[in-house]
């Protein structure tokens, strides 16, 4: 007889442990089953997140900045520090110690909350069964009356850079060169390729990026790519937009990439190579034909608002579904998903999700972009203030960047905010409440913000949004 739950989850990342810990919290009795294995061929919970995405990547991003930070800046605080030795070994095995201490942290939260956990790959046989294959021959089938698939993504192949070995690699390869290379191609400037582009600048390589897009982080507003884009390329990112990779070949373990862009064909000699052209959702083996589980056009799975799927019973979460491939909008798809399931009421706000770049400065924004209202013919009003302008960020040194506020021209309705400077990913929280309430650019304006601090920023965007800001003068803007 097979094994019976109230709920299966398929996937322990972001949005399917979370999942599972909120079912197991609303008196579910919930398994959780994962195939992760760490580099020592353990089960790991966490997912991509955890494993080979968000934590390493914000780990090595830590590192690499104290190391870049200690080779010069701090003197500017007259802090010197003489002969700064790198010690990539060590930058590794804290990244993996970090790391390994979350995904124990959720294996312990599995086992606080009752939840069992079940290693191996699993398939939704029917819209009640999942067979589990735990990779010894043995395959076991649980039931339940309601499935969470989260099965999350996987990065996206290329024909023209097909992996090979530690050479041409994967935003996961990316997270554990031996060395660092002297010189460093990426394809695709989008989020992997800036943040993981940016790390190994840091810690000495040459970094070219090969972009197929004209346009620099499409998914910003253009405002602040554009800045971006001046202070990446500033700080020694070397990106080459409108770059069309034909191909690539490894010759005496260097690769030599070809590829055109409107000024014709170019060959570009590099050590190491990372593609970072996106992700696609893992859907291989994950259901039977026979469930008739629906795809939409682009191979996401089909789900309505609240994650249904087209089986009764059986929902989808995470980046597996449509919408952006973010950790914290699976967590939130995760919780409502579960409460659904518990019968209570729930919904999430797809238009409020922030987006967060790690690079330095940061970038953060959520709601819309200026290009969007325009498209749009939202009528608005914009207020910005930079950082140049801010106390904390002089205090700091860490005065590039600035703060964008956009407001509906009659309702004065907050519709987006833009950072780029110091702790963006922070500030941008702020924002989001205030949009989650409903904020008005007014709202902001009223409200006492501590000082000296980044957050005045915000205040300060706000206030123009009146052309009101006090701390500017010359880059006061009317609308
Ligand atoms: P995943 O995290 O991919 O987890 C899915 C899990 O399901 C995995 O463990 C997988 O092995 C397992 N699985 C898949 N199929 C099966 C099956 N059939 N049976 C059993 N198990 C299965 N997002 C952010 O919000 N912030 C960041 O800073 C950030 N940084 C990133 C950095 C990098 C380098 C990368 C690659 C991604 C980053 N992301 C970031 C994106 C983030 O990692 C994903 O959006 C998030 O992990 C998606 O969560 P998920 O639970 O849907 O899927
Ligand atoms: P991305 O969509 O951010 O960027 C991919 C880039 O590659 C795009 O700019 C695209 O135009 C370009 N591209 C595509 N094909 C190309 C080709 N053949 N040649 C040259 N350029 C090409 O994807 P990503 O950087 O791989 O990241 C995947 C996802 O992971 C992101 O969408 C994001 O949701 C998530 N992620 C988030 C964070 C974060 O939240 N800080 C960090 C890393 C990853």
């Amino acid at each position: 007889m097979a094994e019976r739950f109230d709920v299966i989850v398929v996937g322990a990342g972001p949005a399917g442990y979370v999942a599972a810990i909120r079912c197991a919290q609303l008196g579910m009795k919930t398994a959780c089953v994962d195939k992760w294995l760490d580099g020592q061929g353990q089960p790991a919970l966490g997912g991509t997140c955890l494993n080979a995405g968000c934590i390493p990547s914000k780990a090595l991003l830590e590192s690499s900045e104290i190391y870049e930070q200690s080779l010069g800046h701090y003197a500017d605080h007259g802090v010197n520090i003489p002969a700064v030795k790198l010690d990539l070994a060590a930058m590794m095995a804290r990244k993996d110690k970090v790391v390994a201490e979350l995904t124990q942290g959720i294996a312990q939260l599995f086992r606080a909350n009752g939840i069992t956990s079940c290693h191996g790959h699993g398939k939704l046989v029917s819209s009640r069964q999942v067979s589990i294959d735990s990779g010894d021959g043995q395959e076991r089938i649980i039931e339940a009356s309601h499935i969470i698939l989260a099965p999350g993504s996987s990065p996206v192949a290329i024909e023209a850079a097909p992996l090979s070995g530690d050479i041409i690699v994967d935003s996961t390869g990316a997270l554990n060169f031996d060395k660092v290379p002297k010189r460093l191609g990426v394809i695709g400037a989008g989020i992997i390729g800036l943040e993981l582009g940016s790390v190994w600048r840091r810690l000495g390589s040459e970094v070219v990026l090969l972009e197929a897009q004209e346009a620099f982080l499409m998914m910003a507003d253009q405002q602040v790519a554009r800045d971006a884009l001046r202070e990446f390329t500033r700080q020694g990112l070397d990106i080459r937009l409108g770059a069309r990779v034909l191909g690539s070949h490894i010759k005496r373990g260097k690769v030599e990439v070809q590829y055109e862009d409107a000024a014709g064909s170019h060959q570009e000699k590099v050590d190491r190579l990372i593609v970072a052209v996106g992700r696609m959702p893992n859907t291989d083996g994950l259901f039977t034909a026979e469930t008739g589980l629906a795809l939409n056009e682009w191979g996401y799975i089909h789900v309505d608002e609240q994650c249904r799927t087209n089986l009764p019973g059986v929902y989808a979460i995470g980046d597996v579904v449509r919408g952006p491939m973010l950790a914290h909008k699976g967590s939130r798809e995760g919780v409502m998903v579960a409460e659904l399931i518990a019968g209570q009421e729930a919904s999430m706000d797809y238009d409020l999700i922030p987006s967060v770049i790690y690079t330095h400065p940061e970038i953060a924004w959520v709601g819309k972009t200026e290009q969007a209202l325009k498209a749009e013919d939202v009528p608005y009003r914009a207020g910005v203030f930079p950082f140049a302008a801010n106390g904390r960020a002089r205090a700091l040194g860490e005065t590039a960047g600035f703060v964008k506020i956009l407001a509906h021209a009659e309702t004065d309705r907050v519709l987006g905010v833009h950072v780029m400077g110091p702790q963006a990913s922070e500030l941008i929280a702020c924002a989001t409440v205030a949009m989650e309430f409903g904020a008005s650019s007014e709202d902001l304006a009223l409200t006492v913000f501590a000082h000296p601090t980044l957050s005045e920023g915000l205040h300060e965007a706000a206030l123009d949004v009146e052309g009101a800001a006090i701390h500017i003068a010359k880059m006061r803007r009317k609308n």
